[in-house]
């Protein structure tokens, strides 16, 4: 039966939910590829990670990542649910669920440390945001690929960053391109938005 952990909560033995990405531990025979490892601030929860380039990585300046994480804004790095291998301490997560404000694993939800409370991860219905600053990089090449690529929320930002990024007013691609975004990116996106009116304006007129 899939047990709930609460905060402060540790459970041994095997839940429903440790049997699943992101929380299946894998097997000496699994070839699990480890190119990362990376623990939280106390040490208990450590992991691996077997890709190498993030699929993506961004700043967020919205109110619950400066709430959450006690800082002007939040780095994340997204991942695969199956990129990561806890060899430590999944015992001893805990859940936040920033919806209902409840302690739940209900997806997408905050994941911490029950011990030291350091930031583990957000937990998405498909895939994981992971905190690069919790992985050991240690090569320029490395933090290269973690390297952010955008900022979002950014309508939302306690301080500017004018670092010539792409800047989103929310959600990265569902929103503005604002403030010192590169101008060639706020034009594609002008251009690709003026596509998507003509089409729907056709189709329209086809009804
Ligand atoms: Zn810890
Ligand atoms: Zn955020």
């Amino acid at each position: 039966m899939d047990k709930n952990q609460a905060r402060g909560e540790s459970t041994t033995g095997i839940s429903e939910w440790k049997q699943r990405p992101p929380y299946r531990i894998h097997e000496k025979n699994d070839d699990f590829d480890a190119k990362y490892e990376a623990n939280c601030h106390c040490g208990k929860v450590k992991y691996q990670l077997s890709r190498r380039e993030p699929l993506d990585s961004k700043l967020c300046h919205c109110t619950t990542c400066q709430t959450q994480h006690a800082a002007p804004f939040q780095w994340a790095a997204i991942f695969h649910k199956t990129d990561i291998n806890f060899t430590n301490g999944h015992h001893d997560l805990e859940w936040y669920d920033p919806t209902e404000k409840s302690i739940e694993h209900k997806l997408p939800c905050k994941v911490r440390c029950s011990f030291c409370h350091s930031p583990i991860m957000d937990e998405g219905r498909n895939m994981i945001l992971l905190f690069p600053s919790l992985i050991h990089l240690k090569t320029d090449e490395d933090r290269a690929l973690f390297k952010p690529r955008c900022h979002m929320f950014y309508g939302q930002r306690v301080m500017d960053i004018p670092d010539g990024l792409p800047k989103w007013s929310g959600l990265s691609d569902e929103s503005e391109l604002i403030e010192d975004s590169p101008p060639k990116k706020v034009r594609e996106l002008e251009r690709k938005r003026e596509e998507e009116r003509e089409e729907r304006f056709k189709k329209g007129e086809n009804e």
